[in-house]
């Protein structure tokens, strides 16, 4: 296959930019919801890969763990959330990322009521999350690669939300999606792990996979370097209810529970430091559970 190698700009759907606005508006008092919307797509895109890799073992390449890293950068002002799922295709980005193809998305407009918790929660519902990057994001840059294509057939997307994005094919030897998002000045409190692992935490109760953040840990002797802690294990409990996601495009997924993995793998991802190692910062549950805890979602679900 050839690789279409060039670098282009695009513009963003009408109908796209116009929805940057009203999301970007109706967040504004709900703007960790972003967090949400990209950990639920890492998570979506792990099912993919988990479904297409039931009749495509290859799909998995050497990477048979499925995962979700957050990681932030303090210097580079960016805070980054990568899946090793199944990755988009350039065409995929174009559809997916550029244009609202799914008729939910003008009934999520026409809802807005301008009652931004109602709205913050619509968001999800309808499935227009990706773009609440920008309430919080100047810039936003995406980073994919399908599973089972070459390295070389890596694309990144970038725009700052005005109308264009820019497309490029790069060269990304893992699969899967990294969203990077360069935060606006007023969003500097972001760059903070605690204050990261707690919206997790807080958010993120009904993703089954292991989501990862660095953890450095430091030696009593202060002038020795951090060192790497290899901290795997999770206990498994049980989250209280928090708003959430409403469960949807479940198409590709199993409605059993799936148990908690955790891995040992450090990733050598973005880091905060030096040195790093990745743990969970939060629990997680059970699909089932995930259902029940909205009463759209229970509505939507059945
Ligand atoms: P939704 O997830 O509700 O469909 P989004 O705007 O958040 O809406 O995402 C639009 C689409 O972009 C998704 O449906 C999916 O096809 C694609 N996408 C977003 N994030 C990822 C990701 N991490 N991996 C693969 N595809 C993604």
């Amino acid at each position: 296959m050839t690789v279409e190698a060039h670098k282009e700009t695009l513009g963003f759907q009408a109908e796209v930019q116009q929805l940057l606005r009203l999301v970007a508006h109706s967040l504004y008092s709900n703007k960790e919801v972003f967090l949400r919307e990209l950990i639920s797509n890492a998570s979506d895109a792990c099912d993919k890969l988990r479904f297409e890799a039931l009749t495509d073992g290859a799909l998995y390449e050497s990477d048979p763990e499925l995962k979700i890293r957050v990681s932030f950068d303090k210097d580079a002002r960016t805070i980054t959330v990568s899946d090793n799922g199944i990755g988009m295709d350039r065409q995929e980005v174009i559809d997916n990322i550029g244009t609202i193809a799914r008729s939910g998305t003008r009934q999520f407009m026409q809802k807005l009521s301008g009652d931004q918790a109602r709205d913050a929660n619509l968001i999800g519902q309808f499935g227009v999350g990706f773009y609440s990057s920008f309430v919080v994001a100047d810039k936003v840059t995406l980073r994919t690669r399908r599973a089972g294509m070459g390295p070389e057939h890596g694309v990144l997307w970038e725009s700052t939300g005005e109308g264009e994005y820019a497309l490029e094919t790069i060269e990304k030897p893992t699969r899967g999606t990294e969203v990077i998002l360069h935060l606006r000045e007023e969003e500097s409190e972001l760059l903070n792990e605690w204050q990261l692992r707690s919206i997790i935490t807080k958010y993120s109760d009904h993703i089954t996979l292991p989501v990862l953040m660095p953890v450095q840990k430091f030696s009593e002797d202060k002038d020795a370097p951090p060192t790497i802690e290899e901290n795997g294990s999770i206990r498994r409990r049980r989250c209280g209810r928090g708003p959430n996601r409403t469960s949807r495009k479940r198409n590709t997924r199993s409605s059993t529970s799936m148990s908690v993995t955790i891995s040992k793998t450090r990733w050598p991802g973005p880091t905060t430091g030096s040195r790093a190692s990745w743990n969970t910062p939060r629990c997680c549950l059970s699909r089932p559970a995930r259902r029940s805890i909205s009463g759209i979602a229970n509505s939507v679900t059945g």
